[in-house]
């Protein structure tokens, strides 16, 4: 599933593809649920002709700033990725002025394109961006000292800091050697200060690798380029269930956290 660094990764290889500055000359849709609430026409109406004036992200959304004004958010859910050569799975292809085409292929159809006014009807109900300034220590300390519940589901809980997953939160509680169901509320400072740095250390790390593929399926994550992240080789726990822990070598252990499977090490990560 992708995370910031899967998306960041992908924001990135767009502009470098100069998508920046390109019009969307026509646009076909192939699965209408991905652009509700809004009709495959009428979406397709506000968004041909306009031209993509910058692309985005924040948290797990990349987002097209249109000339027009509004602006296309894309979530890609479980298995959304986009790709500049046409698959099997393409779900909307958009033809751009300089002969490039656009492929978002999703084979799951979780991904959502919304087309908004203003980014902050979506931006709005999230917390800050974990690799942003605006996620300092400050916030993240009082944010989970403040409720009380395990720390795993908190950190996944994109109104209380935007870009998570799965894959990242177990990482970082990984590093931090704090175990996934810990109430929030009994973590002392000296590892909320562990916590917070491992969050910021996973994700710039999943970016500098330009994100985590786990393995050669269909709904893996794969860039724009086609090809997988190379962050496979830096993952300490997640999916790592059985194989021994990096640190200590105990077996690591698989348990269900808020309806997420989770992996984590039972003698490093303490409750
Ligand atoms: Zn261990």
């Amino acid at each position: 599933m992708p995370e910031l660094p899967e998306v960041e990764t992908i924001a990135r290889q767009l502009r470098a593809r100069g998508v920046e500055g390109q019009k969307i000359q026509s646009l076909k849709i192939n699965w209408a649920r991905i652009v509700e609430p809004l009709s495959v026409s009428a979406f397709s109406k506000q968004v041909c002709g306009t031209t993509i004036s910058e692309i985005s992200r924040e948290g797990k959304w990349l987002m097209f700033s249109l000339g027009s004004g509004k602006t296309i958010m894309i979530h890609l859910r479980m298995a959304g990725s986009l790709s500049m050569v046409p698959g099997p799975h393409d779900r909307i292809i958009l033809n751009l002025s300089d002969g490039l085409t656009l492929y978002y292929r999703d084979t799951r159809k979780f991904g959502r394109w919304k087309l908004v006014d203003d980014p902050q009807e979506i931006l709005g109900k999230l917390g800050p961006d974990a690799l942003t300034r605006r996620f300092t220590r400050k916030y993240f300390s009082e944010a989970m000292l403040s409720r009380h519940r395990p720390v795993k589901p908190l950190i996944l809980d994109q109104s209380i800091v935007a870009g998570l997953g799965n894959i990242y939160a177990d990482e970082a509680l990984w590093e931090s050697k704090i175990h996934p169901e810990r109430r929030s509320d009994s973590l002392v400072d000296a590892e909320l200060e562990k916590l917070f740095k491992a969050i910021k250390h996973v994700l710039r790390v999943g970016v500098e690798n330009q994100g985590t593929s786990l393995g050669e399926g269909k709904t893996n994550y794969r860039d724009l380029e086609g090809e997988s992240g190379r962050n496979r080789a830096e993952v300490k726990a997640y999916g790592r269930s059985g194989k021994p822990c990096d640190r200590c070598k105990t077996p690591l252990k698989k348990i269900v956290v808020a309806q997420r499977g989770t992996t984590f090490c039972p003698l490093c990560q303490t409750i």
